[in-house]
């Protein structure tokens, strides 16, 4: 396996960062450090991702007949590692790339392609993801949000929450129960987040502004033709998604920067000088290249068309452990940064606080482990 990246991947990272350089706001780092959710980012990215697009840069792994420009998934890595180090001015259009888009395109209806490929891919649609509810994250399939068929129609009733960008989504990607089958009675609605009978009511919270969200719905009407696969394909349509879900932000990455950071402010105060603070900051380094090459890997399995299964629990597990690791290491040996000084690590360490429970807790991903890589019996239900 090379790891060395070709020159085409090279001038495609600096083409990026010279889009970036010439058009991010001057005060960039202090505007985006309430998270990719927060109302003034996401309207930047409105603007932003429309530009990406006519650029070729916010698909540029699609075939060109669907508004990419035919590269990989290697530059699919690189866009994700360049737009998440400069604090991710997509905002939460960034989950079209990493999940909606790949699972639109596998498993949408030809109607559903037509209606929402254009608007993805011209960076026209921002979509909010309603799976968690109140007494069922990890256990997913316990999900209780009811879609009653009658006629034409779904009628929708129950509630989601920590719904990331809810307040100012077009459309959710919604599960519901059809039937009390655990999994196979469970149904995808695509939901514009306009429809009546829709409450959205923003929780307060660490990791940024606007980020996450209880969603009420209450007799919400919604039209047969907006189902997403058939009734009670959910299970296998979000096992697709979740994998692409778990391995979309290159968490290591960020990681990293957020260590060569601290790292610099220590020297910067002649304060790099310890030996246990150098040990420290070296095992922070051996987590986050450890989880850059199990992720590497799995980008390399999809350049050779292979499915990608329970090495994406692997991975992520390992991002976690780097995410987590960095972050006391800052709160421990920098402070200082935390109370205001780089508008980067408090982005950094507030959305790592939560990098082991959103998109799958890592305990989960644990038992997926145990279970799938290691053959150990599953926990008994
Ligand atoms: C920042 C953020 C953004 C989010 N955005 C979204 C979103 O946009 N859409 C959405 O649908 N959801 C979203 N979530 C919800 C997220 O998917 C859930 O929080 C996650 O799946 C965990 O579920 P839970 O919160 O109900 O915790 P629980 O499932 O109750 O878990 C609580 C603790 O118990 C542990 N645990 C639970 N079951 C087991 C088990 N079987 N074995 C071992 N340990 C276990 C967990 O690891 C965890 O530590 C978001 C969460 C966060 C923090």
């Amino acid at each position: 396996m090379n790891f060395e990246w070709t020159d085409e991947q090279q001038a495609f990272r600096r083409k990026l960062v010279d889009f970036l350089a010439a058009n991010l706001p001057e005060d960039w780092e202090e505007f985006s450090k309430h998270g990719p959710a927060s109302p003034a980012l996401t309207e930047f990215a409105r603007g932003f991702c429309r530009k990406l697009a006519e650029n070729g840069m916010l698909f540029p792994h699609w075939p060109k007949d669907i508004g990419g420009e035919g590269l990989g998934p290697w530059e699919q890595q690189i866009l994700a590692e360049v737009m998440w180090e400069y604090g991710e001015p997509r905002g939460g259009q960034y989950m079209n790339v990493n999940w909606i888009g790949p699972t639109m395109l596998k498993y949408g209806t030809e109607g559903q392609k037509a209606k929402y490929l254009p608007q993805i891919s011209a960076g026209e649609m921002l979509w909010c993801q309603g799976f968690s509810e109140p007494n069922s994250g990890s256990d997913l399939a316990s999900l209780r949000t009811r879609a009653e068929l009658e006629g034409d129609h779904y009628k929708v009733n129950g509630q989601k929450i920590w719904t990331s960008y809810a307040g100012l989504a077009d459309t959710c990607f919604l599960l519901t129960r059809t039937s009390d089958d655990r999994k196979k009675g469970i149904t995808i609605l695509l939901v514009p987040m306009d429809t009546p009978g829709i409450t959205v009511r923003q929780i307060p919270s660490l990791i940024g502004e606007g980020d996450i969200h209880e969603v009420f719905f209450d007799d919400v009407i919604v039209p047969v033709g907006q189902r997403f696969g058939e009734e009670g394909q959910a299970w296998e349509i979000i096992g697709y998604s979740l994998t692409n879900e778990r391995l979309g932000i290159p968490r290591y990455h960020l990681a990293r920067e957020a260590l060569d950071r601290a790292v610099g402010i220590l020297k910067a105060e002649g304060e790099f000088t310890r030996e246990t603070v150098k040990a420290e900051a070296a095992r922070c380094a051996a987590l986050c290249e450890a989880a850059r090459t199990a992720i590497y890997a799995i980008v390399q399995k999809r350049v050779d068309g292979g499915t990608v299964g329970p090495e994406s629990s692997s991975a992520r597990y390992a991002t976690v452990q780097a995410e987590r690791a960095v972050g006391e290491f800052v709160v421990e040996y920098v402070p200082e940064a935390l109370a205001g000084q780089s508008a980067f690590l408090q982005m950094h360490h507030q959305r790592g606080i939560v990098a082991g429970i959103a998109s799958g807790a890592a305990e989960i991903q644990l038992n997926i482990i145990a279970s799938d890589v290691l053959q150990l019996p599953r926990e008994p239900r």
